[in-house]
């Protein structure tokens, strides 16, 4: 993709948005449709974030495209295009494997009823009231209540539920059982809603089609352009210092993670003690760990499900499953139907992980325990996959380090901070003027549809702000 080089930028714009993760992008297309001149920085050489993509060996890995709702058909639709949203299908086989059950799923409403009440022999009054409960749970609700309670409230003693329900959306935005149920219920229900999609092309054709989008509603990209500071002068906005240049506008919409957008780019002095108190308390998510392997050509294998979630530890454990020799994982399998244009086969391992597990690792300690970690994935990817070894030519793999490193979150957080973030990022700019937040916070606005919407969000707020 040709983005505009550094040296051709303008000195001046009327929005200025800081990375370009989905909650970036969708907000600075949405600030260019709305008429403002808007000048997207990206730090990475290329665009979307964690939504992103490597190549390997003539194999395409996607990071971070395992399943998300099917909110994003009508989100896509309204927000960036018809033919973005068409390429939104359903990914039907969805398998869990553990000691307490194993089942395929569609994972939607109608099949978790079913299997609630026919395999987990729950009563069909219980499982209507607890839906209808989760369904109604709102931002403004009462928020004591942690999601342990609320499992306890409809399915007390019943572990093997608990981890049916709770596992994937540990997986999906690190939430543990001890948090506000409202966090738990509103990822839940946009899940249950239809099941789980993906997109087809892979996460390259959707970040390319973004980008045409932007350049075309006149978004300037520059990729390679790291912003150090968010330059705050008497309490407003002015712009921000990048590559020792400094670049005015009005409005700056910061995408990095909060914590670096508060402590590092507009820097703590910027903030009112009141504010910072608030702050401190935030704490980020977790990170991950991913082994992806990629097939030789030639070579395939049948049809095991298109995401499983697997695990040999005897019960859920958000805690074991962020353990470097965790028995939990989830395995994404692409068939060469992920990329008609590009068919393959692949395979990304994931794992909750913690940065500071990793992080204070020797060079040595970390390389062996990064094999050591390929060799577990290996062990559990044969169950499913008899003879994967033989037909595998290309391994990778990424710890929190390697988040850390591509997107400088905080620790590699993956989904941001805990619900605490999301105060702090909807008030920021009636602290300082001009300065607005993108990007996963409080649980709720992460994963790829939290992110999109989060950034429709954000981007009426700075339209209000230019327009004021
Ligand atoms: C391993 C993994 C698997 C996941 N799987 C799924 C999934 O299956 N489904 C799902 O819905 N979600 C998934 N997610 C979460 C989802 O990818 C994220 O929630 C979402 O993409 C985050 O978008 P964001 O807008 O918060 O920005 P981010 O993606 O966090 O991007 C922030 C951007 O800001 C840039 N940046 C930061 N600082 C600067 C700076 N100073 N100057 C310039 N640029 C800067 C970074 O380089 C980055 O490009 C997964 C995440 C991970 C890590």
């Amino acid at each position: 993709m040709n983005f505009t080089p550094f040296d051709r930028l303008n000195d001046k714009y009327d929005t200025i948005v800081i990375g370009s993760g989905l909650g970036g992008l969708t907000c600075a297309n949405r600030l260019a449709r709305a008429g403002h001149s808007v000048l997207l920085l990206e730090h990475h050489i290329q665009l979307g974030g964690l939504a992103t993509w490597f190549k390997r060996g003539g194999h395409i890995f996607d990071v971070s495209l395992h399943g998300f709702p099917y909110g994003m058909v009508k989100t896509c639709k309204k927000y960036w295009s018809k033919e973005i949203r068409d390429s939104i299908v359903q990914l039907k086989n969805i398998v869990f494997d553990n000691p307490q059950f194993s089942l395929t799923t569609t994972f939607s409403k109608d099949d978790f009823i079913r299997l609630l009440e026919e395999k987990f022999l729950i009563k069909p009054s219980v499982v209507t009231e607890f839906f209808r409960t989760v369904d109604g749970m709102n931002f403004y609700d009462d928020r004591s209540m942690t999601t342990r309670e609320l499992f306890d409230r409809f399915f007390p003693g019943r572990s093997d539920v608990h981890r049916l329900l709770m596992e994937p959306i540990t997986y999906a935005n690190g939430s543990t059982l001890d948090e506000p149920a409202i966090t738990y219920g509103i990822v839940f229900s946009n899940f249950m809603n239809r099941g789980v999609y993906t997109f087809e092309g892979g996460t390259d054709r959707l970040i390319g089609m973004m980008a045409d989008e932007l350049q075309k509603n006149g978004v300037t990209i520059c990729t390679g352009a790291k912003v150090d500071r968010i330059v705050v002068d008497n309490g407003k906005v002015r712009g921000v210092e990048v590559r020792g240049r400094m670049i005015q506008a009005p409005a700056v919409v910061s995408n990095s993670g909060i914590t670096n957008t508060i402590d590092n780019l507009a820097g703590r002095d910027a903030f009112s003690d009141d504010f910072l108190s608030r702050f401190d308390r935030v704490k980020v998510n977790n990170s991950s760990c991913q082994v992806y392997f990629g097939i030789r050509r030639g070579e395939g294998f049948d049809d095991v499900g298109d995401l499983l979630f697997t695990s040999t530890a005897e019960e859920f454990s958000s805690e074991e499953m962020r353990k470097m020799d965790t028995k939990s994982r989830t395995f994404s399998v692409y068939y060469p139907k992920t990329r008609p244009d590009h068919p393959d086969y692949t395979v990304v391992a994931s794992m909750n992980a913690d940065f500071e597990d990793w992080a204070g690792l020797d060079e040595e300690t970390y390389a062996r325990e990064k094999e050591a970690m390929v060799e577990r994935c290996f062990v559990d990817l044969e169950r499913y996959i008899p003879g994967i070894r033989d037909k595998v030519d290309i391994i990778e793999s990424a710890t929190p380090k390697t988040f850390n490193r591509y997107t400088l979150h905080t620790r590699g957080t993956s989904f941001g901070t805990k619900f605490e973030g999301l105060d702090i990022s909807r008030s920021i700019f009636k602290e300082i003027p001009g300065l607005f937040h993108v990007g996963s916070v409080g649980i709720i606005m992460s994963g790829w549809l939290g992110a999109i919407n989060y950034g429709v969000i954000v981007a009426n707020d700075v339209d209000a702000h230019l327009r004021g």
